[in-house]
């Protein structure tokens, strides 16, 4: 279980017949980004729009469906709040929905307070459109968010004359174009359009803004990018493995990455093993990479539920302690007396990787080795995959204040872990070898989670 939370995912269309099936069916393969809320709006004359508690399938009716006329809309799944929201001004109506955080939402709502703005809900998704409407046009609500928002956000905005899309300037949220015969599609990821028998077209840029419409796409306007910050956690574990995202294939990061385990055990004179099994279903690239590396067998541990949701995002801890007991079931027989190799793509607090080498050793496994591709979580994330405060990180236990800066302190840090989880040895993937495996030059990524550097003040 990882305890982050704030996610979400935005997915837009433009098609030349009605497409709100289609609609549902693309939030519906970005549910793994969150799971608490879900929304569409369409077009047609006017925002028609739906927005529910629960996730898509089981919120969604027919009549839902039917209700929901036109040929264009947005749709949304998050953990955080009901989006789209469905605005009246000067221009007609629109509907706003995106992916992301606004770090100075306070400051910003203090002052569009003082200038006499009313606010209904504090959520960043009604700070961003009242910036857009106070602009008087959408482009120049669009760019005067890059000047006014610090954070993220990859935004989707519906109105009579198409679909806006555009990612902040620094790109942290993933957002793709895609098409298909007679229709035009923004995602959260590449995944909806490939299972929807979409072609992609291409990532949008850090700062583009594209107008979506009968025309296909047009830039509208490209804003100054300072530099790139893609979020590297996307490609860790909050992106679904079918994912490509600026032309990197997930599960090659995430094969990568359990490579790059197995080499430094490699290096470190070899591990004693029989079997190399992940956590489901986060840890199965990095699994399968340590087992391609090492050659040690590969063979699943636990039995994954795939009707329970994926624990982190859930909204509470109770909810995400039980979702997590009801995820994931052990298959004895592959685990008395073996010597397990178990992946995961990162420890957050440490109760639930706990509890697994619990179980596996109650089960009669003769050693569990923990391997684990990202480095230490050492800071809360700002922008969009929040994790709650310094406190629930396991290795701020650890070393409360200061940095990883060595080899050395990395061991002492995993020779402590291993002790509080009960693992006969645990490995992290250092900074340096978790930049390699993504392929992604460093200075296009945002590692705020790992060194603490907020990329706008790099
Ligand atoms: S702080 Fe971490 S999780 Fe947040 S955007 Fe940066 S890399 Fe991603």
């Amino acid at each position: 279980m990882k305890s982050f939370k704030d996610n979400c995912g935005v997915f837009g269309m433009y098609s030349r017949t009605p497409c709100v099936h289609e609609i549902f069916q693309g939030i519906d393969l970005l549910q793994h980004r969150g799971q608490e809320y879900c929304g569409i709006s369409t077009f047609k004359d006017r925002i028609y729009q739906v927005t529910h508690y629960g996730k898509v399938l089981s919120t969604f009716s027919d009549q839902d469906l039917d209700y929901l006329q036109g040929n264009c809309g947005i749709g949304h799944v998050s953990l955080k709040e009901r989006q789209p929201t469905r605005w009246q001004w000067s221009l007609g109506e629109i509907a706003v929905a995106f992916s992301g955080n606004i770090i100075n939402a306070d400051d910003l709502i203090k002052e569009m307070m003082a200038r006499g703005k009313a606010f209904t809900q504090r959520y960043d998704v009604e700070i961003i459109a009242k910036i857009i409407m106070e602009a008087g046009d959408v482009v120049a609500g669009i760019s005067a968010l890059a000047d006014k928002i610090k954070g993220a956000y990859s935004l989707v905005v519906l109105t009579g004359s198409g679909i806006y899309a555009t990612r902040d300037v620094y790109g942290f949220r993933p957002l793709i174009l895609g098409q298909g015969p007679d229709k035009y599609v923004v995602s959260s990821e590449s995944r909806a359009l490939h299972n929807l028998d979409l072609e992609v077209v291409r990532d949008l840029r850090p700062g583009e803004i594209v107008l979506i419409n009968d025309q296909g796409f047009s830039t509208l306007k490209q804003l100054p990018s300072p530099r790139r910050a893609h979020c590297a956690f996307e490609w860790a574990y909050t992106a679904s493995i079918d994912s490509i995202i600026e032309g990197v294939y997930v599960q090659e990061v995430r094969n990568n990455l359990g490579a790059r385990l197995a080499q430094r055990d490699a290096a470190d004179g070899g591990l004693e093993a029989d079997l190399v099994a992940p956590v489901p279903m986060s840890g199965v690239g990095h699994a399968i990479g340590y087992h391609q590396h090492s050659k040690i067998n590969y063979q699943e541990v636990f039995l994954y539920n795939r009707y329970a949701d994926r624990s982190y995002t859930q909204s509470t801890q109770i909810a995400r302690e039980e979702m997590a007991k009801r995820k994931l079931s052990i298959l004895a027989r592959s685990i008395k007396g073996q010597r397990i190799v178990l992946c995961d793509d990162s420890i957050v607090r440490g109760t639930q990787i706990m509890y697994k080498v619990r179980d596996l050793k109650k089960a009669g496994a003769r050693a569990v080795h923990v391997r684990v591709s990202c480095p230490p979580l050492m800071y809360p994330c700002d922008f969009g995959i929040a994790t709650r405060s310094y406190d629930e990180l396991m290795a701020r236990r650890y070393l409360k204040h200061g940095d990883i800066n060595s080899m050395a302190q990395l061991q002492a840090l995993e020779t402590w872990v291993a002790e509080q989880i009960g693992a006969d040895s645990v490995k992290y993937n250092s900074l340096d070898a978790f930049v390699a495996a993504l392929g992604i030059p460093q200075t296009d990524l945002c590692l705020k989670c790992f060194n603490g550097i907020r990329p706008m003040e790099r």
